[in-house]
């Protein structure tokens, strides 16, 4: 679908603030919602937070062994990246090619997240990105931070996201052998990877005791890396800047960009979900998980990293930003001229979704300097 520019004259700076359709704006929440409660849920999450809670206390009062709360990191982030690398950059939003090898690998490391499995994780996620802060959105931000952060999952889910959910390509994840063997024997790795593997370790490797491993290694491990995952969809959703588009829901949020191992640009990254980085800037130790594509690039293992365009983004951050961008709009301001574009007229998921417009689609850069046609 074509989306026209206004036309600007030349020398003016008057930014369009029309152009960008609310994609979604047929998709209205409601505010009258049935919370279908499920008590087993409530019931597993209460006691895992309450039960992190006295975690913490035996770290703090120094009860712990330094080599528990070590591994205790070292699982929760590792973990965590195979969440944003994976299930995420990879899975969701294919914004770059793995090989069986490391596929695997950050299949086995998601595993340990209890995050449920790579194919529901995936379409779940891209029905968040079609449909954001709709209620076909699983964690719809409309409906208050404590519900986009974990109450969504304290709840059966709204219809909609159920019906939504099945109009969503999921092919690939079906064809991929990884997905479909984590898929079919979820439920007994990650009662293993997530729960019995992590407390094992210190108790058998350093005679820590049972129970500080549980409440340190396995129980406050999980609860801080879930919700630094839960941050993502609730305060990157709601607290921040908006310099790629102004007229949705996700933000720049400063503190996701401490915490969120790379997922803290969510206003770039839902303006632009094929890009294997999710950011135009911190590219740094802000972005730990871009950093780990880039070595699995290097020695071979991930290919195709897709990203934007600077001329995209700048573009773009004219369009539609708040105005809050970092880069140079003095040339964009001065040359701005009427344009058709052959933009989405939706909503995409990510690399691979039919409603990309082909503008954008021949604008996208692959690692290996190919410039996609088509
Ligand atoms: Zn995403
Ligand atoms: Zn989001």
């Amino acid at each position: 679908m074509f989306v026209t520019l206004r036309s600007q004259p030349k020398t003016a700076y008057n930014p369009p603030t029309t152009i960008h359709l609310q994609k979604n704006q047929n998709h209205e929440s409601s505010n009258k919602y049935s919370w279908d409660i499920v008590w087993f849920n409530v019931f597993v999450l209460g006691y895992l937070h309450l039960a992190a809670v006295y975690g913490l206390v035996l770290v703090l009062t120094g009860n712990t062994k330094i080599s528990t709360i070590c591994w205790g990191l070292f699982v929760g982030i590792t973990s965590s990246m195979a969440v944003t690398g994976g299930a995420h950059r990879l899975w969701a939003h294919k914004t770059y090619k793995a090989n069986l090898p490391l596929r695997i690998l950050l299949a086995t490391f998601m595993t340990m997240t209890f995050q449920n499995h790579i194919y529901e994780w995936a379409r779940d996620h891209r029905v968040h990105h079609k449909y954001a802060e709709t209620d076909a959105d699983p964690h719809n931000a409309k409906r208050g931070f404590f519900f986009s952060h974990v109450g969504w999952l304290m709840v059966k889910k709204h219809k909609d996201v159920i019906e939504k959910g099945k109009t969503v390509d999921v092919s690939d994840l079906e064809q991929d052998s990884v997905v479909v063997f984590q898929r079919k024997y979820y439920a007994p790795l990650v009662l293993f990877g997530t729960f019995i593997f992590p407390m094992l370790v210190p108790w058998y490797f350093w005679n820590e005791s049972i129970s500080i491993s549980w409440h340190v290694a396995t129980v406050l491990r999980y609860v801080m890396s879930v919700n630094m995952v839960w941050c993502t969809n609730s305060a990157a959703h709601l607290y921040g800047t908006k310099p790629y588009d102004k007229n949705i829901g996700p933000t720049q949020n400063q503190m996701m960009l401490i915490i969120g191992l790379g997922e803290g640009f969510h206003n770039y990254h839902h303006t632009f979900p094929w890009d294997y980085k999710a950011a135009e800037f911190g590219n740094d130790i802000r972005n730990i998980t871009t950093s780990m594509i880039d070595f699995f690039a290097k020695i071979g293992w991930a290919t195709e990293l897709k990203t934007t365009s600077p001329e995209m983004i700048r573009r773009r951050a004219f369009r539609t930003g708040d105005g809050t961008w970092d880069g140079d709009l003095t040339e964009m301001k001065r040359n701005f001229v009427e344009k058709k574009l052959d933009d989405s007229k939706e909503e995409v998921w990510g690399w691979g979704d039919k409603a990309m417009g082909r503008d954008e689609m021949r604008e996208i850069q692959i690692s290996n300097g190919i410039i996609c046609s088509e």
